[in-house]
């Protein structure tokens, strides 16, 4: 990866190559990067510009052995640790290098620009929630007290560090504050009120900020070969998120399969509320979407939670005559047009709040069925209780 495909500021790239070029690269790093930027690749780009043999002022020069090492992410001298759980492939003692080969497949696959949602689905790893495990910390702390195969630097790239435990961040601890030869550590995190202070003040910050809009909508229009009208939809759909707007086509399908679930979700909710009989309360469709929600695994789960709340917060927009603010796909729109009095300013915020709460359940692994229902069942109380006609 050479600075050049990177897509952050330049201020940033020249801050790290400064580094370099006055020999003050600090061992340990934390990249604290905002959802959806390219801080994965900015990392590898720096690694492969600190040890490249050829370097410029600018960049490495992406020929040299080490270089082309890098390119393929091949490097004996680089690692990389990342969150991982135990497959259908790897039934036990899972730990990152049991997945190099997912992992340089997804890096290549989107220039090392994705989420974790993304990482999780490859991997396929349904209801578990990955991590870094025990086995990786223990690796980390073998391969850093080994000599250097052949490069200069030995470089640990720890992506989505807050995937540590904080027990196993406190042997990690250990690393990073006496650090062996020439051993380069970038923890690259979005979430870092999860991660241990004492992790954090051993650590030389720094901060991947999302572009701005215009960065944005030059970024996007020249990847995707879109109009920047289309590329100012696409920075206001995503909150100037690269990794949803240029892995867009793969998202657009999980979206419509989030939009028939909430569909589903709202239906079913609307119905308990409607019939008031518990007898007759659960549906065979309801029956049907708990199912489908029970097998999606967590971070799809959490994932079409995070819809649910979008098109939450679009309904209450559209009720508080703020449409102009709602972003919408055409078949999104027809629907909310319908159903946005149900979600209002009596109740939106409820809503809002039992969506919370089901990801929070979900994160600490409450059975999907129950969580799933017992939202059904929350959702038609709202549902009822935000209704205009019966105040
Ligand atoms: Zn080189």
């Amino acid at each position: 990866m050479l600075f050049s495909d990177v897509l952050v500021s330049q201020e940033l790239k020249q801050l790290l190559i400064n580094t370099v070029r006055n020999q003050r690269v600090s061992h340990a790093q934390l990249f604290s990067a905002q959802p959806g930027t390219h801080a994965l690749g900015l990392a590898i780009a720096y690694a492969q510009y600190i040890n490249c043999s050829h370097r410029t002022d600018a960049d490495a020069c992406g020929v040299c052995p080490s270089c082309v090492k890098y390119r393929n992410l091949a490097h004996p001298d680089l690692y990389f640790f990342f969150p991982n759980a135990l497959t259908a492939r790897v039934k036990k003692d899972n730990e990152s290098a049991s997945f190099y080969q997912e992992w340089r497949e997804i890096c290549k696959e989107t220039n090392a620009l994705f989420s974790l949602d993304d990482w999780s689905e490859k991997l396929d790893i349904a209801n578990k929630q990955p991590a870094i495990n025990t086995n990786d910390i223990s690796r980390i702390l073998e391969a850093q007290i080994a000599k250097p195969y052949e490069a200069e630097y030995k470089v640990f790239i720890i992506w989505m560090a807050e995937k540590i435990s904080s027990k196993m961040g406190e042997k990690l601890l250990k690393c990073l504050e006496e650090p062996d030869g020439k051993t380069l550590f970038i923890l690259i995190s979005e979430n870092n009120d999860q991660l241990l202070p004492t992790i954090i003040s051993r650590l030389q910050l720094v901060k991947i900020n999302k572009p701005n809009t215009e960065d944005f909508v030059e970024i996007v229009s020249r990847k995707l070969s879109c109009s920047r009208d289309e590329a100012i939809d696409i920075a206001s759909l995503t909150d100037n998120n690269l990794s949803d707007a240029l892995n867009r086509k793969e998202r657009e399908t999980t979206e419509q399969h989030h939009f028939g679930r909430f569909v589903s979700m709202m239906r079913s909710a609307y119905r308990i509320y409607y019939f008031k009989d518990p007898e007759k309360v659960i549906f065979p469709e309801t029956v049907a979407l708990i199912k489908e929600l029970e097998t999606l695994g967590r971070e799809r789960q959490k994932s079409f939670l995070r819809y649910a709340l979008v098109l939450t917060r679009k309904c209450i927009l559209s009720n508080c005559n703020a449409s102009s603010l709602v972003k919408s796909s055409s078949e999104e729109a027809a629907w909310l047009a319908n159903f946005h009095p149900f979600i209002n300013i009596r109740n939106g915020e409820a809503v809002m709040n039992a969506l919370n709460e089901a990801i929070t359940n979900v994160e600490q692994n409450v059975h999907a069925g129950i969580l799933f229902t017992d939202l059904i069942l929350i959702l038609g109380q709202l549902i009822r209780s935000g209704d205009e006609r019966l105040q």
